[in-house]
């Protein structure tokens, strides 16, 4: 059976097919399987998001279709900026500007808590849906470091560690983050 990815992010896809390899004879990302699709993600939550993407991309290759959403939550911003954390300053996936941005609305606060969160969907033709939801938790550091990973991990410190998450390999990264937590969630329900 072939899967799609709802995504062209080399990272995510990387990580997908490390886990669900097995389970799958082909795995595609958008590209690969020639579909050139934008899901408009107007959820209020990471599953909603997740759902719509899956959903779609499923509706539209007529095979079953992974997708995620994801993003970080600083605790002292209430749920910023959760789900417009790719588009947090502004223009879309301007990693540098939205780590400027969270860093400048953190400089006041005492609370540097943070967490990601990943929100996985995999949809059947069937109509079958399976979800699941992954976290990291965390502190956001002014002290930018690190040339793994992407978006906030230069930032982020996972609990008990001292490295940011982006001087992490992706491997290491991927035993304890978001995404490979939720993807062991749908794995183990396939
Ligand atoms: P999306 O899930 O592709 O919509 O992206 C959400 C945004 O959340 C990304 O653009 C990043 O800014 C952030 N994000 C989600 N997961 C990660 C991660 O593992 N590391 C760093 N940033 C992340």
């Amino acid at each position: 059976m072939k899967l799609i990815i709802a995504s062209n992010n080399k990272h995510k896809i990387y990580e997908i097919k490390k886990i669900l390899g097995e389970k799958f004879e082909e795995i595609l990302s958008l590209s690969e399987a020639g579909i050139d699709h934008e899901t408009v993600e107007d959820g209020e939550t990471f599953m909603q998001n997740a759902e719509k993407k899956a959903r779609e991309i499923c509706e539209i290759s007529g095979c079953p279709s992974l997708a995620d959403d994801s993003g970080i939550t600083a605790h002292a911003l209430g749920d910023r900026p959760g789900v417009y954390s790719a588009r947090f300053s502004g223009g879309h996936g301007d990693d540098a500007a939205n780590n400027a941005l969270l860093l400048k609305l953190l400089e006041a606060e005492e609370d540097k808590t943070a967490h990601y969160t990943c929100a996985m969907v995999l949809a059947f033709p069937s109509g079958r849906i399976l979800r699941s939801e992954g976290y990291m938790y965390g502190s956001i550091t002014p002290d930018a470091r690190g040339e793994h990973g992407f978006g906030y991990d230069p930032i982020f410190i996972a609990e008990g560690e001292e490295r940011t998450v982006a001087e992490m390999s992706d491997e290491e990264k991927n035993a304890i983050s978001h995404r490979g937590k939720a993807l062991m969630g749908v794995l183990e329900q396939l």
